[in-house]
């Protein structure tokens, strides 16, 4: 018997209520993804949550469902030098800005003048093309990315960056950060609870957590619900559907702060947020 490839939600993965059987919310086709693979479900079901209203899947993939979707990359997930030039430019206003707001409680000389073992340590998970890690190095930041594609991790090695292959919720990490990044990766992880107390815990001090995803609070979300055109309802890699309003509890159930929010440029419909770690 072959391992099946999903696992369902038993309960809300934000507030814990039992799932309620009954009508999809919304079913999608994922036949055109770029990742489907025959081996795969042709359609994603979507549920929404009776208690507090989250969006999130039927099921989420299992270690078996993992391996047949991990297998490949899309270009802008590996690290690649017929991007690397616009992605430079791309994420240093996100790093120059976050750097900024660590200046408060690390002092600017602590972030910016720092060399060797003194420099501040970033964290990025779910690195794909590398860009961000890159960028933070280029910083000044002793940086590290963790990845579960080995195809980046091994490229972004053989560059000189510190990689790691693994889950977020399995890795094993020494020491603590002062910035850990979640750029488009939150909403690929089925237990965003786990993820923020494992980023909580791993945070140095009032460390800053950088996450971007897509908000479904915005005027495109909006408009392409009208047109019924979201691309986001076949989207194989997310489980859950973010509101401004919905991360911002999250986090601030997580015991942190927001201290910035923007629209991310990176993806449609995205938005950008750096909240600060309550001590
Ligand atoms: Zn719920």
């Amino acid at each position: 018997m072959t391992a099946p490839l999903a696992k369902r939600f038993e309960r809300c993965p934000l507030c814990a209520a039992p799932v309620e059987q009954g009508e999809p919310y919304k079913v999608a086709t994922c036949t055109a993804h770029p990742l489907y693979n025959p081996a795969l479900p042709a359609t994603l079901r979507w549920q929404r949550c009776g208690e507090c209203g989250h969006i999130f899947t039927e099921s989420y993939w299992s270690d078996a469902g993992e391996r047949v979707l991990f297998a490949s990359a899309l270009p802008w997930q590996t690290p690649d030098t017929t991007q690397s030039e616009r992605l430079r430019n791309l994420w240093a206003p996100t790093v120059t800005a976050v750097a900024e707001r660590l200046c408060a409680t690390r002092g600017r000389e602590n972030v910016f003048g720092t060399i060797g073992d003194k420099r501040p340590r970033w964290l990025d998970v779910g690195f794909g093309n590398g860009a961000l890690v890159m960028a933070a190095d280029e910083f000044g930041f002793d940086a590290t990315g963790i990845d579960v594609r080995s195809e980046p991790v091994e490229r972004m090695q053989a560059l000189g960056y510190a990689g790691i292959c693994a889950r977020f919720d399995k890795v094993e990490l020494d020491g603590s950060v002062d910035v850990l990044s979640m750029a488009d990766a939150l909403e690929h992880m089925p237990d965003p609870h786990a993820a923020l107390e494992k980023s909580r815990a791993l945070l140095y001090g009032e460390g800053l957590l950088y996450i971007s995803c897509p908000n479904s609070e915005t005027s495109t979300w909006r408009l392409w619900e009208a047109a019924g055109t979201n691309p986001y309802w076949g989207e194989l890699e997310h489980y859950h559907n973010f509101s401004r309003s919905s991360l911002l509890a999250l986090l601030d159930r997580h015991g942190f702060g927001v201290v910035h929010y923007g629209v991310s440029a990176r993806y449609y419909s995205c938005m950008e947020i750096t909240a600060r770690k309550r001590c």
